[in-house]
């Protein structure tokens, strides 16, 4: 016995729900199309759980950041979804996939057949046991991908009020989840063994910035080194983790940020995989006609690093991928291929920084690395490729955003960091009064205006969402 849909999203998360959102807007019919996913809630924006779902007084709950309240959209409650007609397959794994009958297998043995596949699988968190770490499924070892992790995240902070943590991992995960264990007044030793925290995207000089900060607030690093093992309790619970160099810290509890893994299990050997992600056209299309990837799990060109396949494990590009996706399979004659403009953010305690673009090249930092409002522009062949800031306001955010859009041509080093983000501004402000672009080829008018529309529109979209206030 089994289901047949001519539309299936696989997997239910933050891409799910913007391609439902998608799909409801270009008129999907009742009973067409069905979202499984191995959660038990309806798709959410995921990023609010290392935010405002943490935070001690008045935290973020569902039904409150369900998809797609992130982008100011529509918030996609389970009624929603009833009343488009979609079904919504809560609770199920997928253990198996056959693109060519175009089936999918549910862990109890149900057969769904499909049309047309979204595979929206996302990533899971690599967990200790994989790196050979014994007696790592402690009650008190913590790890945060999904609802279920920050739910009982939760309960276990609500237990060590004035304690002290230990948060394997110095990423994105474990610097926002020392920020919220901070604010629940737990103390924090983080460990991990690069020589700086955020070691993929920030320089030494702006992880110093964000150390001292987190140092400010009580926040105790010990880096170039990793986790050995743990001692336990006579109830299995970890008290000291011993590090290998020797060093035990004696801890109530244990968050684990070590990374992520797509979830590209059940397509390998049937699909083509590059970069550790499933590989898509710029209509987020597979190697199989019929099957699209989106968020997280899918691999795709990016025109503006000249179509360089990427892999981006980010909020913003989940959300588009996924829309992209639907509009090129119900209206692909009207869709060009998918043009993005890598970003991405965090905020943490009072602090804010967004980035743009790719962290390739040299690196020049500019601004009051004190007080801070600072940042980075990384440049390669002479062009701006990525810009970081730190504490920027609506203009500034849109100023960098367009820098790296439009690859600004760099003259004078030194100029670009005396200036900062007034130098974007400026040749921003140069292009509006029409006094020509900066860069090397001479573009049509149109092409600089269409340009900078889109650029503007897009940082504008960044800066809003990254900038608001929201606790998610
Ligand atoms: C705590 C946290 C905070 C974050 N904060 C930020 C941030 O501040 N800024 C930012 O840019 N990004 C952030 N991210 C990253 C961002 O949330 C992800 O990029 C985004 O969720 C990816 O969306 P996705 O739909 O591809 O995958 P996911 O949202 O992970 O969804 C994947 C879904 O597929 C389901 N699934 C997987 N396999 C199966 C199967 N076999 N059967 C059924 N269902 C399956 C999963 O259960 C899940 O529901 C954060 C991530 C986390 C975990």
């Amino acid at each position: 016995m089994g289901r047949a849909f001519v539309y299936v999203i696989l997997g239910g998360g933050v891409a799910a729900g913007y391609a439902a959102l998608e799909f409801a807007r270009r008129g999907v019919s009742a009973g067409e199309l069905c979202i499984i996913s191995e959660e038990s809630v309806a798709p959410y924006e995921r990023p609010a759980l290392s935010k405002g779902f943490l935070l001690p007084e008045a935290p973020a709950r569902l039904p409150a950041f369900h998809t797609c309240v992130g982008s100011n959209e529509e918030r996609l409650t389970p009624k929603w979804y009833t009343e488009q007609g979609i079904e919504l397959v809560l609770g199920t794994r997928v253990k198996s996939a056959d693109v060519k009958r175009k089936t999918l297998t549910t862990a109890a043995g149900e057969t769904i057949s499909y049309k047309i596949l979204i595979i929206a699988t996302g990533a899971r968190a690599l967990k200790l046991g994989e790196f050979g770490v014994r007696e790592s499924d402690a009650e008190n070892i913590c790890y945060l991908r999904n609802f279920a992790d920050a739910t009982k995240l939760v309960s276990i902070i609500q237990t060590c009020n004035g304690g002290n943590a230990v948060v394997i991992g110095g990423g994105y995960i474990g610097m926002e989840c020392a920020a919220a264990l901070v604010t629940n007044r737990i103390k924090v030793t983080m460990v991990f063994p690069e020589a700086h925290c955020m070691a993929r995207l920030f320089t030494p000089k702006i992880a110093d910035f964000y150390e001292t900060y987190y140092e400010s607030k009580g926040v105790h690093f010990i880096k170039g080194t990793v986790l050995s093992s743990f001692e336990n309790d006579s109830d299995g619970k970890v008290t000291e983790v011993v590090l290998r160099d020797g060093t035990r810290i004696p801890t109530n509890m244990v968050v684990v940020g070590i990374g992520i893994r797509p979830n590209t299990g059940l397509f390998e050997g049937q699909l083509a995989i590059e970069k550790g992600g499933i590989k898509v056209n710029g209509r987020m299309q597979t190697s199989n006609s019929s099957v699209f990837a989106v968020g997280d799990v899918a691999s795709f060109p990016v025109k503006l690093f000249g179509s360089d396949i990427r892999r981006l494990e980010h909020v913003d590009s989940a959300r588009k991928t996924a829309s992209h996706a639907v509009s090129a399979i119900i209206a692909p004659e009207t869709i060009s291929d998918f043009d993005y403009l890598p970003f991405f953010y965090s905020r943490v305690f009072t602090l804010s920084w967004q980035f743009y673009g790719d962290s390739v090249g040299e690196v020049i930092h500019y601004g009051d690395f004190v007080a801070g409002r600072c940042g980075a522009y990384w440049i390669d062949k002479g062009r701006i490729v990525g810009a970081f800031l730190e504490g920027g306001d609506r203009d500034d955010y849109a100023a960098i955003a367009e820098a790296v859009k439009l690859k600004m041509v760099v003259k004078e080093k030194g100029e670009v960091e005396e200036l900062g983000v007034e130098f974007a501004s400026r040749a921003a402000r140069h292009r509006e009064s029409g006094a020509g672009l900066v860069l090397e080829k001479p573009l049509y008018a149109w092409h600089a205006v269409a340009g900078v529309a889109a650029a503007l529109s897009v940082a504008g979209f960044a800066y809003w969402y990254g900038t608001r206030r929201r606790r998610w």
